[in-house]
């Protein structure tokens, strides 16, 4: 991709009205731009991390066996009544009414539509484990919107509903989801922590939080921190094995961790000083099992093995994808800007033409994109005509992985200087070894 004929609309300024650095990041880096409170347009650089993000999320959820859908983002009030969610849920939830005068809602989760959609269906237990998910906006007409996408109104969320017959087994679904999402956070580049969660609105007995730890993020919690140290499971982890499953969820739920209203003095004050870890934390994801809540009144029953009818035992689990890349970004940037994990990055690599329109510079640029895009790697060119230290400045802010810097000496002796963004370093190479390297393990 040229810069030139791209849209990047990058800011100059620090806009004044962001107050933590992911929001001001995001906004110089031409990735958002406000609509409305809380409401936000994706610009094209955000759109692709967007799309990474939520195909890891996918990836992941379809690895452990739960199956994708779409439902739609405007619903009825009349499933609501039945679970007796319209009157409780309160503000956050944007009623709207229809040309007939129909009470309909802007969902801000899906419990109800995928128990209606379950039990039109669904009748016996042979057709169970099911998990069905979906990855699609979400409005919450929230008090206070704030740090731009991390608590905004209109947000992305993956959430997934599991359905079995019995709490037994729906613990088991509980199991895939948390090491699915324990995959899920590492392959995004960051340490995610679960910690013991209240509930909510939602309901349930059973339910854990996915916190980021950062100094900005706005739950208060408390861990051990034999945590940071803990190794994610690896891909090959059997979803269809529940000792397995329930063995890495032990080692994940042991030690000490809990989110402010879940927390125990008692067991706190019981752990050595240097154990502790108090801190400020994101939550990016949340895992709910909550039995029969909905099943229950709204009549989502399964026939069982002895052909009584029972309600079905559900679970539902989030994770916002426009949260978790303000949440990256808390977790890796710099002075400079914005330093993207390799597997969320807009672009894998930036490459600067010192001089646009010399025949020899454009020449190689084009060879090195060319190159990269068949090995399957994304390139940006910026072949725009700023000065030097504003593209480099520009490609440090967006934060790609590798940068290839392109200018006329250089190319006169068949070099190019490539630079690792995470680290700083810089190295001259040749333009030759460059090229036969673009299918390989990095620029
Ligand atoms: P919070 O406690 O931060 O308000 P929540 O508990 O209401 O969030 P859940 O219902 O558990 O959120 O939603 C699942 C996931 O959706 C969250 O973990 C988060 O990643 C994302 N999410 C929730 N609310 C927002 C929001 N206002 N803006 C962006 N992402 C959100
Ligand atoms: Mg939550």
């Amino acid at each position: 991709m040229q810069l030139s004929r791209y849209f990047l609309p990058i800011l100059k300024e620090t806009p004044k009205e962001a107050e933590i650095v992911s929001h001001r990041l995001m906004l110089r880096a031409g990735m958002i731009r406000q609509q409305a409170a809380g409401s936000y347009t994706w610009l094209p650089l955000g759109k692709r991390v967007l799309d990474k993000v939520s195909r890891i999320i996918r990836e992941e959820q379809d690895r452990s066996g739960a199956i994708e859908i779409l439902m739609p983002t405007i619903q009825s009030a009349d499933l609501w009544r039945e679970s007796g969610r319209y009157d409780d849920y309160g503000k956050e939830m944007l009623r709207i009414e229809d040309r007939h005068g129909r009470d309909m809602l802007f969902g801000p989760t899906n419990e109800e539509m995928v128990t209606d959609i379950f039990r039109s269906s669904v009748k016996t237990y042979k057709d169970l484990p099911l998990n069905l998910y979906h990855i699609q906006w979400k409005f919450r007409d929230e008090v206070r919107p704030r740090f731009g996408v991390m608590r905004s109104r209109e947000f992305l969320m993956k959430d997934a509903y599991s359905f079995d017959l019995d709490y037994e087994s729906a613990r088991v679904s509980y199991d895939r989801m948390f090491v699915a999402y324990l995959r899920t956070f590492e392959r995004l580049g960051l340490k995610a922590i679960p910690m013991r969660a209240d509930t909510g609105p939602i309901g349930g007995e059973l339910s854990h939080e996915f916190i980021i730890l950062a100094s900005t993020g706005e739950s208060e919690v408390f861990c051990h921190r034999d945590y940071l140290e803990m190794a994610t499971p690896a891909a090959g982890v059997d979803f269809q094995n529940a000792e397995e499953l329930a063995a890495i969820v032990k080692t994940w739920t042991t030690p000490y961790a809990a989110t402010e209203e879940m927390h125990d003095e008692a067991a706190w004050a019981a752990l050595p000083e240097g154990e502790k870890l108090a801190a400020r934390g994101i939550e990016v994801g949340h895992i709910f099992h909550f039995g029969t809540k909905y099943s229950e009144p709204m009549g989502a029953t399964v026939t069982g093995p002895d052909g009584k009818d029972v309600p079905v035992h559900m679970g539902s689990y989030g994770i916002g994808p426009s949260r978790l890349i303000a949440a990256i970004i808390e977790a890796s940037h710099d002075e400079n800007g914005i330093i993207w994990p390799e597997s969320v990055a807009p672009f894998d690599i930036g490459v600067v033409n010192m001089r646009p329109g010399d025949a020899e510079c454009d020449r190689v640029c084009a060879d090195i994109e060319a190159a990269y895009e068949a090995a399957g790697r994304s390139v940006l060119v910026d072949d725009s005509d700023q000065r030097a230290g504003s593209k480099f400045a520009t490609m440090d802010l967006i934060g790609l992985p590798w940068q290839v810097i392109v200018g006329p000496r250089g190319v006169a002796n068949g070099e190019v200087e490539v630079k690792h963004r995470a680290s700083g370093e810089r190295s001259v190479k040749p333009l030759a070894e460059l090229l036969a390297a673009a299918g390989g393990p990095a620029a």
